[in-house]
C-alpha cells in the first residue's frame, strides 16, 4: 500500500510537470524567456514585449499554485498515513500499542489494561487448565483488573498483528489516541 502510494505521487508529479510544460509551450514560453527573467529580471521588466510578461507571471502563478497542491497532498499522505498515527488500538478487551519498521510491519507491541492503563505481559495471562473444555484465558494486571480472552500471550499478539495488518490493507484502520476506551 505505502509503495504504491509513493509511485503514484510520482505518477502526478511527472503528469504535472509535462502539464506545465505544455502551459508554458502553449503560452509561448520558452527557456530563453525563463532564463532571461531569472537572469535579468529589470530588463525583463522594462520590455515592452507586454504579451510575454503576462504569460510568463501567469504561467509561473499557476506553476506555483498546482506544485503547491501537490506537495500539500503528499505532506498531507505522510502526515496521516496509518504508519505514522495507526500505532495503537483498542480490541480484545484491551489497549494495544505498536510501532512499524521499515517493512511497514507492526512490531513491539505492547499490550495494557483497559481499566488502568498499567502494562501486561505474557506472564500475566492465565490459560484454561489442560484437559478443560474452556477455551478462554484470563489475563490480571498488576492492580487486579481481569480480563477475559479468547487467547493469551503470543498466540493473541499474533492475532492482533494480523488484523493491524488486514486493517490497513482495507482501509479500516483508525488513528490512535491514547486514552481508556469509555
Ligand atoms: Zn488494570
Amino acid at each position: 500500500m505505502g509503495y504504491w502510494k509513493h509511485v503514484a505521487f510520482t505518477a502526478i508529479a511527472i503528469l504535472v510537470a509535462g502539464a506545465l510544460t505544455v502551459l508554458a509551450k502553449y503560452l509561448g514560453i520558452n527557456v530563453t524567456t525563463a532564463v532571461a527573467w531569472l537572469k535579468c529580471t529589470h530588463d525583463f521588466w522594462n520590455t515592452p514585449v507586454e504579451i510575454i510578461r503576462w504569460k510568463f507571471v501567469l504561467w509561473a502563478a499557476l506553476s506555483i499554485a498546482v506544485l503547491a497542491v501537490v506537495l500539500l497532498r503528499i505532506v498531507l499522505a505522510v502526515w496521516a498515513s496509518p504508519y505514522r498515527v495507526y500505532v495503537g488500538e483498542y480490541t480484545h478487551g484491551l489497549i494495544w500499542e505498536w510501532a512499524f519498521n521499515t517493512r511497514y510491519e507492526p512490531v513491539e507491541l505492547r499490550m495494557f489494561c483497559a481499566k488502568c492503563f498499567r502494562e501486561l505481559h505474557d506472564s500475566d495471562f492465565k490459560y484454561p487448565m489442560p484437559g478443560s473444555t474452556a477455551t478462554e484465558c484470563e489475563v490480571t494486571c498488576p492492580a487486579g483488573h481481569i480480563t477475559k480472552t479468547e487467547s493469551g500471550g503470543s498466540a493473541l499478539r499474533e492475532k492482533v498483528k494480523a488484523a493491524i495488518e488486514l486493517k490497513i490493507r482495507t482501509r479500516k484502520w483508525k488513528r490512535y489516541k491514547r486514552t481508556l476506551p469509555k
